[in-house]
């Protein structure tokens, strides 16, 4: 305790008898104590300068100064000293003046002895340092109340105020003698005046009354433009609420920078639109005349051409192929850039997916010579759920990087769990090539856009450097990563994570199914790998027969003939090895009348002489390798209904349909009218939407082809105001199937919500076309 030290006191007293009594007292009491005596107020005054105290005993009546005078000037020059008064017995009254003067204590002379003095000295002391404890600790609280960025107001629970610090009166610029006033009334009154919105400042301050626990936040905004954050919390003493405390923090400047950003980031937002739309169009522009030399080229690839003549619509063919390839990544990266690509999720099998997209590269990877092979591992989940379209863009681009680079040896495809992903549908996968390389310098750039490893040889390679920075963007939107180990001359692998969910188990099996389920195919191919690839296709729902010979297959079809039980589609191969495939076709028509199911398989370059033949012993089709399983589906079902009833069947292949194309390029107008030129078809043509407004609603249309940019009226607008004509009309709706040169989700679903039944991607290839009509015109049998 303090009182233990040893304590220097000052006694003053000018009867020397006196001070001695006191002196000798203290003494006895057993005080440790140190005693100085002044016999004045001024060498008392002195003293104290020399050397403070921790107590002055002060007998009021000196010669230099009298009664309670003598205490207030000793206070004023030295207000950290503690004070006991002595007085005469006679003047008590005095005595009680001082303590209310601030004096600790008072002894009456001779009515004191050595313990009373030593006690009141103790509690003396005692009392003043608690009190100066105290008064430290309100002044810490005070200096940290005004230390504070907030304006802060503390009020009891009947609202009246009871403190607040300088910030809060600066804030809402309130006159001091007002907050002095501790009127609530008053202040209020300053504040709602400052307010936009006083009504609902006060709500707020009564919901807060009556709900004594509740905290809050809010805005407050001034008439003159300045934002405060208004903060209300319960004040609590023992668990007990006594008020609330209001702080307010002015925001004004933060909300500035908030609001600028904001407006910056729109604009930026709207530049990044703006040249995402502009890059769009412009290849929209470039597609569109793109679209029509490929489509000829290919028209052109189908005639009865020289040798030489061939050699050169394959160079336009391979050119626009090209240029057509690098214009969509150019779209796709800068829509991709331009944050506007969505994923889709819905329900797919990776295995099928790996056996589609390996399929495609299998047939060129043997032109070239090359193994190739893909390998699930036995613990990966098939049936999984993310967008497979995203997927296999990424897939595509490694294997054909792979096989472009790959000049002999093996490409290998590989799926297996990721280790470290947390979910089992986090998976790995790793395309491997024994190409030429890539620099290990290089490794790092590769994946950025434009960036080749070495120039000169993609040149020869061609490609864009684009393909790598799209899958990057890409595999890092599904939230997974991407990277290649490489050795020059030894081959690369890339490898790429991606977390998908594993889809709900719904026995959910391969599309192409449901198409074949319960029918009966045939087909005859001498490559088991191509067999295999359209078995893949086709699913495992049907039943399937392969063979590799020609007449081996012809046997079978008569057999079956025999037993009741025919084909309903047969395959064949242009190759085949025995008779040809074109003869193999003809033998089926001409002996077995089952030319109406075949359908022809080609390798992608074959020669357009062949198809014509083909197409004119009136076979349900021809099927270009590698398979596109969209495509082998609607040629299932085509074949696959003539052979059940050709008289009465569906008949969607061959009814003669009205199809009314909306499409302000003449060029693509043109192109369309070729491609229809040997169908049953016929074709009406609008050059914009109003155009072909008009036509619908005067003639009859089984289908109409709109594309969706046109000038006068777009093929929105043009869909919209087709359905609003047949909801009013009360005719059956009819198929509009969109042209559209973009592909993504959002335009995808704006083109549906226009009304459109479907939509067809630029560019147009006539497969496509034909399958779409098909698609969009079937009459389902009831
Ligand atoms: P490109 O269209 O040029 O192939 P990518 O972005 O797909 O564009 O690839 C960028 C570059 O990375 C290529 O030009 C090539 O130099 C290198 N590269 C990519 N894949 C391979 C590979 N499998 N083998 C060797 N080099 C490769």
């Amino acid at each position: 305790m303090t009182v233990d030290r040893l304590q220097e006191l000052l006694v003053v007293e000018d009867n020397p008898g006196d001070a001695r009594l006191v002196r000798e007292m203290l003494k006895a009491s057993g005080l440790r104590c140190e005693l100085r005596v002044a016999g004045r107020l001024t060498a008392a005054l002195e003293l104290l300068e020399e050397r403070p105290a921790d107590l002055v005993l002060l007998d009021l009546s000196l010669p230099d100064s009298h009664g309670v005078e003598t205490l207030d000037a000793l206070q004023a020059r030295f207000p950290d000293v503690p004070v006991v008064v002595l007085t005469g017995f006679e003047d008590e009254t005095t005595a009680l003046e001082a303590l209310k003067s601030g004096a600790q204590d008072y002894l009456v002379k001779g009515r004191f002895d050595a313990n009373l003095l030593a006690r009141s000295v103790r509690y003396s002391i005692g009392r003043w340092s608690a009190g100066a404890e105290t008064k430290r600790s309100l002044s810490l609280l005070t200096a940290t109340l005004e230390s504070s960025a907030d304006g802060t107001l503390a009020v009891d629970r009947a609202g009246r105020i009871v403190t607040y610090n300088q910030k809060f009166l600066k804030m809402w610029n309130i006159p001091e003698s007002v907050a002095e006033s501790r009127q609530d009334g008053q202040i209020q009154k300053f504040v709602l005046n400052q307010l936009k919105d006083p009504v609902r400042y006060l709500q707020k301050v009564e919901e807060l009354y009556a709900q004594e626990d509740l905290e809050s936040y809010d805005i407050l905004e001034f008439k003159d433009g300045r934002v405060f954050e208004r903060y209300s919390i319960p004040e609590r003493l023992d668990g007990k609420a006594v008020g609330r405390v209001w702080s307010f923090r002015d925001v004004t400047e933060r909300k500035h920078v908030v609001d600028e950003m904001r407006l910056a980031k729109k604009a930026a937002d709207a530049a990044n639109r703006a040249k995402s739309e502009f890059v769009a169009t412009i290849s929209h522009e470039l597609r569109t005349p793109l679209n029509t030399l490929i489509g000829m080229a290919d028209l052109l690839w189908e005639t009865s051409l020289t040798p030489e003549q061939r050699e050169y619509v394959d160079f336009f063919r391979r050119s626009g192929d090209i240029l057509l390839k690098l214009v969509s990544d150019i779209l796709d990266l800068s829509k991709i850039e331009a944050g506007r690509l969505e994923l889709e999720r819905i329900d797919f099998d990776v295995e099928t997916l790996i056996e589609e997209v390996t399929g495609f590269f299998r047939v060129h990877a043997r032109e070239k010579g090359i193994e190739f092979s893909t390998e699930v591992a036995p613990d990966v989940p098939t049936k999984l759920a993310g967008d497979p379209n995203r997927l296999r863009q990424v897939l595509v681009n490694l294997i054909s990087n792979a096989l472009k680079f790959t000049a002999k040896g093996r490409i290998a495809v590989r799926i297996d769990r990721d280790r470290e992903a947390p979910n089992p549908g986090g998976l790995l996968f790793t395309v491997t090539d024994t190409g030429l390389g890539i620099p290990q310098v290089k490794l790092a750039t590769i994946f950025e856009s434009f960036s080749q490893a070495d120039p000169s040889i993609s040149r020869r390679y061609g490609g864009t450097g684009l393909g790598l920075a799209i899958s990057k963007r890409i595999v890092q939107l599904m939230g997974g990563r991407i990277w290649a180990e490489s050795e020059v001359g030894v081959g690369s692998t890339f490898r790429f994570t991606v977390g998908f969910d594993v889809a709900a188990a719904r026995g959910n099996g391969h599309a192409s199914e449901v198409y074949a389920s319960g029918r009966r195919i045939l087909i005859i191919d001498p490559s088991e790998e191509d067999r295999d690839s359209l078995v893949a296709a086709i699913g495992q729902a049907g039943t399937i027969v392969v063979t590799e010979d020609g007449l081996e297959g012809l046997a079978e079809v008569e057999r079956a003939n025999a037993a009741q039980a025919p084909y309903d589609v047969v395959f064949v191969d242009a190759r085949e090895r025995t008779l040809g495939g074109f003869e193999v076709v003809d033998r089926l028509r001409s002996s077995l009348g089952t030319a109406g199911r075949a359908i022809f398989t080609v390798s992608p370059n074959h020669h357009g002489d062949d198809l014509s033949r083909a197409a004119a012993l009136g076979i349900a089709g021809t099927l270009r390798k590698p398979y596109d399983p969209d495509l082998v589906r609607t040629m299932l079902t085509r074949a696959a209904g003539a052979g059940r009833d050709p008289v009465e069947g569906d008949g969607a292949a061959e009814r003669p349909l009205r199809i009314l194309l909306a499409e302000d390029s003449a060029d693509s107008r043109a192109l369309v009218g070729f491609y229809l030129r040997n169908t049953p078809h016929h074709l009406d043509l609008a050059d914009n939407g109003e155009s072909a407004l008009g036509k619908f609603t005067s003639e009859k249309y089984d289908l109409v082809l709109m594309d969706m940019q046109m000038p006068v009226l777009d093929g929105y607008h043009a869909t919209q105001a087709i359905r609003r004509w047949e909801t009013t009309h009360d005719v059956p709706l009819t198929p509009i199937v969109a042209l559209s040169a973009y592909g993504l989700r959002e335009d995808i679903q704006k083109i549906l919500s226009a009304g459109c039944t479907g939509y067809l991607n630029k560019p147009i290839k006539k497969d496509r076309l034909l399958e779409a009509i098909q698609r969009y015109t079937r009459t389902e049998p009831a």
